[in-house]
């Protein structure tokens, strides 16, 4: 489920504001290109997140606390431990809900495969009128036995072209703690006093490229430092030699669903001299739960724990994007919520999920049958949302189709 990074040569450009005297970045200045690829950040899920950050680019991998070693262990298990090999990739691959707008921006770093639709191999199961099967996932099990791998497009009208998240034409200012604001009149640079600096003299402005190998710098550093400028553009040689370790955090007021019964129940070896859990036996139910995380997006993770995770200055990253104003800096006044409220791709949540974290709801699917006559002509059939009707001979135009669930497939 991988494809091919675009153009590796390519870069953004921005400025960053230097102060000299303790060689830190008091903020940076930023258009669109780099801005876009930041908020994607919070569009990816926990186990893109894992896999991205356990590759070398400039930097040496590096781990997520439990968040890697959770991957890892997915990555290890047989797949006969799985409900089907489709659900072991869902967790290895997990995808992105905002995929139409984060994988086109420039140097996007997330290299998980767009959503693509099968339907049956067989053309006699798919020429039924009503009930025919549409799956995401390539190879799972059609009703009649035979695998869907055949797959389908869009009807071009129902394609979206988004281009990230942000107007093409604006400005933002990026502090060193990752918190981002609107720079509408894009006097940032010249007014630093507005954002309490005094001693402009101590300061320059210097202009910087970065390369997509660069950005996965980026979040490697983003998820363990506090100033991730600074020791992204001017510490990152120290920073890789003395990785600092996550910060700890009690989590108090996670949202989650009112759960009346259905409990998890598990058994826990505990070590009396440490009180430490050294490990604990559970079902299928609560593992489950555990894997689950790798599907969630970190900006809906944000969001149950209400900008107050272990990660710094994603927290203020999040915080910032909460504030920021739908209609005057996004594109469209839905692409706020699709980043402070990410949710979880279509078809990836648990039907006992206790956690708020809200699914992508599903396109409904019509398969045109048009020239159904010429079946081999694969060209002439496409996915529609237009509703079917009826042809002389009895076959329909459009029919819809049902999804396959993989999450119960047998
Ligand atoms: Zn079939």
């Amino acid at each position: 489920m991988q494809r091919k990074h675009p153009n590796s040569e390519e870069k953004v450009t921005l400025k960053i504001l230097v102060d000299k005297k303790i060689n830190e970045v008091v903020f940076a200045e930023a258009g669109k290109d780099f801005v876009d690829i930041l908020l994607s950040f919070l569009t990816f899920p926990l186990g893109t997140i894992a896999r991205i950050v356990s590759n070398d680019s400039n930097m040496p991998k590096v781990s997520v606390g439990s968040l890697s070693s959770l991957y890892q262990s997915v990555a290890n298990l047989d797949v006969s431990h799985f409900s089907s090999e489709t659900c072991k990739e869902m967790l290895l691959h997990p995808r992105n809900s905002s995929e139409d707008y984060s994988q086109n921006i420039k140097l996007n770093i997330d290299d998980t495969e767009k959503t693509k639709y099968f339907i049956c191999e067989d053309w006699e199961c798919n020429r039924q009128g009503r009930g025919g099967l549409l799956s995401i996932f390539r190879n799972t099990r059609c009703k009649c036995g035979k695998l869907m791998n055949r797959e389908i497009l869009q009807e071009k009208t129902s394609l979206l072209n988004m281009l990230g998240f942000v107007h093409d034409e604006s400005t933002f200012i990026i502090f060193d703690n990752l918190s981002v604001i609107a720079d509408n009149d894009q006097s940032g640079f010249y007014q630093p006093k507005n954002f309490g600096y005094k001693y402009f003299n101590a300061m320059k402005v210097v202009p910087v490229n970065i390369t997509q190998k660069e950005i996965v710098d980026l979040l490697k550093i983003s998820l363990l430092s506090k100033t991730p400028l600074t020791d992204f553009f001017l510490r990152r040689e120290v920073f890789n030699m003395n990785l600092p370790k996550r910060d700890t955090r009690v989590f108090n007021d996670v949202r989650s669903e009112p759960c009346d019964e259905g409990y998890s129940s598990l058994k826990v070896m505990r070590r009396k001299s440490s009180n430490k859990i050294l490990f604990a036996l559970a079902g299928d139910d609560f593992i489950d739960i555990l894997l689950s995380f790798l599907t969630f997006p970190l900006g809906g993770v944000e969001n149950i724990l209400q900008g107050k995770s272990c990660l710094r200055s994603i927290d203020n990253l999040y915080k910032s994007v909460v504030v920021l104003d739908p209609i005057k800096d996004f594109k469209s006044p839905n692409l706020k919520d699709k980043l402070v409220n990410s949710r979880i791709a279509q078809q990836f949540k648990l039907q006992n999920q206790i956690f708020l974290v809200e699914e992508d709801p599903i396109v409904e699917y019509c398969f045109n049958t048009k020239c159904f006559g010429f079946a081999n002509n694969v060209s002439n059939l496409y996915l529609t949302t237009a509703p079917g009707y009826l042809t002389l001979d009895g076959y329909p135009f459009s029919s819809p189709l049902v999804y396959v669930n993989p999450l119960s497939e047998s």
